[in-house]
């Protein structure tokens, strides 16, 4: 990592970065903490890869959940090493893969070859043992049942309700994630239809950085872009 945070993965071989290379071998054998410098002087800190770093450089096909909300939807269901999930679709399998890190078992819906070869990739990339991946369209439907937590960042959400009515255990949730607000209410009406689930709420989370440097202390001036609104369901 270099001095403004940013980061650079090294698996083999020689590390060509935009600062300069560095030896495989003086890589290999620095301990995390050592500052070791590049062809063209520039120096960085070896640090060992923990999941978010790994995580940061997973290979992107499908538009991902950003972290901020990533991050409301663990929290909000409270998410667990005793949970099980289930996600749909997998896209590029962020969702998927952070669930799997905390959760004690994912299953993850894809009806696109492409997209699910993508996840399949990172499954393994991150080492991860606890993914099970469903190659279907899941409006057919779900094979599993006692589901803790559905995650569902598709289209048209609410044409998994009646699946789900059956596949979510009681007292579990569903988060749908959705980047427009006629998607929101049309999966907020049939679940208001449905008799066994609840709709708790529907949230965006805005995330606002700022510059901390001297004197310039403000919010940073790029645009706040607009990510997704989440309902969050229950089922009882
Ligand atoms: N949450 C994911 C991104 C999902 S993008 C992530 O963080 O990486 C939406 C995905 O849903 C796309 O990959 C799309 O192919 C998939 N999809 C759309 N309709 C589907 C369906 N009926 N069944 C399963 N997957 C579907």
């Amino acid at each position: 990592m270099t001095d403004n945070g940013k980061l650079f993965l090294h698996k083999s071989g020689d590390m060509h970065t935009q600062y300069g290379f560095v030896k495989a071998e003086i890589i290999e054998n620095s301990k995390p903490g050592t500052v070791v410098k590049t062809n063209t002087g520039s120096e960085m800190t070896v640090l060992e890869a923990g999941f978010l770093d790994l995580y940061k450089k997973m290979k992107r096909g499908a538009q991902i959940i950003p972290l901020k909300d990533i991050g409301k939807i663990i929290a909000e269901t409270g998410m667990s090493k005793k949970s099980v999930v289930l996600d749909a679709g997998s896209g590029s399998g962020a969702v998927c893969c952070f669930a799997a890190n905390i959760a004690k078992k994912v299953y993850t819906y894809e009806i696109r070859d492409d997209f699910a070869g993508i996840v399949k990739k990172n499954i393994d990339f991150l080492g991860l043992k606890n993914v099970v991946m469903r190659k279907k369209d899941i409006y057919d439907g779900i094979s599993e049942k006692n589901i803790d937590i559905m995650i569902l960042d598709l289209p048209e959400p609410w044409k998994v309700i009646p699946h789900a009515l059956k596949a979510v255990k009681v007292g579990g949730y569903i988060v749908s994630y959705s980047p427009t607000i006629p998607q929101v209410s049309d999966f907020v009406e049939e679940v208001r239809r449905t008799k066994g689930f609840v709709h708790l709420k529907t949230t965006e989370t805005i995330e606002r950085e700022w510059d901390i440097e001297g004197r310039k202390i403000r919010p940073k001036s790029q645009p706040i872009g607009h990510s997704g609104f989440m309902s969050f369901v229950r089922r009882i």
